[in-house]
């Protein structure tokens, strides 16, 4: 498939913009290739339709073919699907904080909850283990035989009524003054209206923070239905999904966060006690999309792209043209780059110990409000703002007088830097910009 896939690329070289046309292929070898990631057909095709919405009209970068061009964009609507480029954390603020596992049976409840506890030992709180499966015998046991090997103890009460288990481990958790409180639960194979009672009996006892339905990479088509029953029944707070060391190409990711809009919190990738990492969705929607060809093309694209613009911005800065609209832009930029600190830590003869990183970024959301309450021609020109241009400004970013001059103040200062700079060589500095 993925050379017939880049041989159909080949023929279609047309630049332009994307059209239902010219990305029927790729539309094609991308649903096909969710499907075989296991992601439920129904989700496949909402997401590509909605996908396919956005797309069209869009224009297609320099160096890729529309069929490409809508991959690129494609994962990138995964990557937001699948909760964003940064890991949902776990909120815990009570004390102590309780985290309810929930899950089908075998899908790594247990497991999971040793790891969850080993992480909040190493954290330096102090776990409580609870064991709350009183269907399967051997459960319990195996809770505490894992309890054991981490050093964290294991609430068992007597072993019979989960409800009970629970109830007694709260009075236990809080004598003993543990601040994290980890309950395991029973699942079964299927759904069952009993567990959903138990869970929910529990649930509602105990009104954990954190209530995480753990599921099973491999489970393919079913995680849809299970999980929107768990979620509608509990109303979930995420997902842990494990066994993300396997085969599995992990298309469960897609369906479950699709039918819940709930995110996947941690992801399991090991048997070992130590297998629990955040979830990092950028690393799971190439895996899930397959394609590696093509995605690795698209990525090198992007990278170029991404240099293309700071090599760009520099020049533009090198020869005074920086104005406030810049000066946006590079706020924007910062948030996730960090290019204006890496401009001026770049920068010969700035002194270091004025640029204050941190204190930067708290301004930096003021500076955005101020700089997106002027007119483009203002940003333009800021010679232009008047003091009753100025009083405007101040209402509309809700700041004051005093903010918008410091920023004016600021961005001079660059400019200042800047002819600085420009006289000892724009040479060189661009070649400090392009390591
Ligand atoms: P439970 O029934 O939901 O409590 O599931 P268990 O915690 O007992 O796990 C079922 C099986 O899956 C066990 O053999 C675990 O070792 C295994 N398991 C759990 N999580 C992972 C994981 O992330 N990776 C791998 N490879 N195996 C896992
Ligand atoms: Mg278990």
């Amino acid at each position: 498939i993925q050379k017939k896939f880049s041989l159909a690329f080949k023929n279609l070289s047309g630049k332009g913009k994307i059209s239902e046309k010219n990305i029927k292929d790729a539309v094609k070898e991308v649903k096909l290739s969710l499907l075989e990631a296991d992601v439920n057909y129904k989700v496949v095709k909402n997401f590509i339709d909605s996908v396919k919405e956005k797309a069209l009209g869009e224009k297609v970068l320099e160096s890729l073919t529309p069929d490409q061009e809508f991959i690129r964009i494609l994962k990138n609507e995964l990557i937001e699907l699948m909760g964003g480029k940064e890991p949902e954390k776990l909120v815990i603020s009570r004390n102590p904080g309780y985290i309810m596992l929930v899950g089908l049976q075998g899908s790594g409840k247990t497991t999971s909850a040793a790891k969850l506890a080993k992480m909040y030992k190493e954290k330096g709180k102090k776990p409580l283990l609870v064991a709350a499966d009183t269907y399967r015998p051997a459960a319990i046991d195996q809770l505490i035989t894992l309890g054991t090997q981490i050093d964290v103890p294991v609430f068992s009460g007597d072993k019979v009524n989960a409800r009970k288990i629970v109830k007694e481990a709260k009075n236990y958790a809080e004598k003993m003054l543990h601040d994290i409180v980890i309950i395991d639960t029973a699942g079964r194979l299927h759904i069952d209206d009993d567990m959903m009672k138990e869970l929910e009996d529990i649930k509602n006892y105990i009104k954990p923070e954190e209530i995480l339905m753990v599921v099973d990479s491999m489970m393919g088509q079913d995680a849809v239905r299970t999980a929107k029953d768990f979620n509608d029944r509990l109303e979930l707070n995420g997902f842990i999904v494990t066994k993300l060391d396997g085969d599995s190409r992990g298309g469960v990711i897609i369906s479950i966060r699709h039918v819940t809009g709930k995110p996947i919190k941690l992801a399991g990738t090991g048997e070992k006690i130590v297998a629990l990492e955040p979830f990092y969705a950028d690393r799971y929607a190439g895996r899930i999309l397959g394609m590696g060809d093509v995605l690795s093309l698209i990525e090198k694209v992007e990278s170029e792209l991404d240099k293309e613009k700071a090599e760009k911005d520099a020049e533009k800065f090198m020869e005074g043209k920086f104005d406030l609209n810049d000066f946006l832009a590079q706020i924007k930029q910062i948030k996730k780059l960090g290019p204006l600190g890496n401009i001026l830590e770049m920068m010969p003869g700035v002194p270091k110990e004025n640029v204050d990183l941190k204190k930067g970024e708290s301004e930096m959301k003021k500076m955005e409000a101020i700089i997106n309450s002027m007119t483009i021609k203002e940003r333009k020109n800021p010679k232009t703002l008047t003091f009753s241009r100025k009083k405007r400004v101040a209402a509309g970013s809700g700041t004051t007088l005093q903010d918008i001059n410091k920023i004016l103040k600021s961005y001079e200062q660059i400019k200042k830097m800047m002819k600085q700079v420009k006289k000892m060589g724009k040479r060189k500095f661009l070649g400090n910009m392009k390591k």
